[in-house]
């Protein structure tokens, strides 16, 4: 997962050759709203959600996120990221003052949009994206390392059987992807509305279904990757 750590310099040389070498394809951005960080205990008011989880009692780490227009915001200035985020939470009630007071100095602030990649055409002469790159499905979807890892692999023997060819490799790993790729972004697209709910009842409503989960004929369904 790429953290705003990342977004040196060494950001843009690999951002503007790829931008270079796929110029020709077209990909599109799907957003679904904004974040910032991970999860567990959770919280919610309408059209947001926070969250911490703590690891061995000694860390804890903190989500927020909401639902938003797309917003215009430079994604190198880390200080106009933490002031959206703190603007967008003001005044909330739950632990949310004590965790916004660490804003300042969180050294892993991560912000992002919510958005899913669609490309028509994952590869540009010797050139393949796999991952995030070519077809990230969203935190949403919470299938990001699993696509990454198999596209990875399948890339990988694609290569090898078509002993050298690369064209040849690079069509059947698309072929063999697609599938999983689309089911992948599909999860993520049911999702949005339940992870920040627009209004306090569906807040409820999701509360208790994922209270009811472990009783539900249909809980073999959830999790489940495809
Ligand atoms: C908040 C959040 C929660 C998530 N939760 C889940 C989850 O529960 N389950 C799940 O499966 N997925 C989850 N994901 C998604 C998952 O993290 C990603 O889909 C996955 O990490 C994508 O892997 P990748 O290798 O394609 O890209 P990345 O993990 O982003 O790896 C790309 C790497 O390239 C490096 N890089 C970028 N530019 C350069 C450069 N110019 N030079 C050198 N290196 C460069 C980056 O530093 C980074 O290390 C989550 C993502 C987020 C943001």
């Amino acid at each position: 997962m790429s953290k705003v750590a990342d977004q040196s310099p060494r950001w843009s040389a690999i951002e503007s050759s790829t931008a270079v070498q796929f110029a020709s394809k077209r990909r599109s951005a799907v957003e679904f709203g904004c974040a910032a960080a991970l999860s567990v205990r959770s919280s919610s008011s309408p059209h947001s959600r926070f969250s911490y989880s703590a690891r061995r009692n000694t860390e804890a780490k903190a989500v927020f996120a909401f639902e938003s227009e797309q917003l215009d915001y430079d994604y190198r200035d880390i200080e106009q990221q933490k002031k959206i985020v703190a603007d967008r939470f003001d005044g909330q009630g739950w632990e949310v003052p004590k965790l916004l007071a660490h804003l300042d100095t969180a050294e892993d602030f991560y912000f992002d949009a919510m958005a899913q990649i669609h490309m028509d055409d994952w590869s540009k002469g010797r050139v393949a994206l796999v991952g995030d790159a070519g077809y990230c499905a969203s935190p949403l979807s919470g299938q990001g390392a699993d696509l990454s890892l198999v596209g990875a692999y399948i890339l990988a023997g694609e290569l090898a059987a078509a002993g050298g060819d690369h064209t040849i490799a690079f069509a059947r790993y698309r072929a063999e992807m697609l599938p999983m790729v689309r089911a992948c972004q599909n999860i993520a697209e049911g999702v949005g509305k339940w992870y920040a709910p627009p209004s306090n009842s569906m807040i409820r409503m999701r509360n208790l279904n994922v209270r009811l989960l472990p009783y539900l004929p249909w809980r073999g369904l959830i999790g489940g990757a495809p």
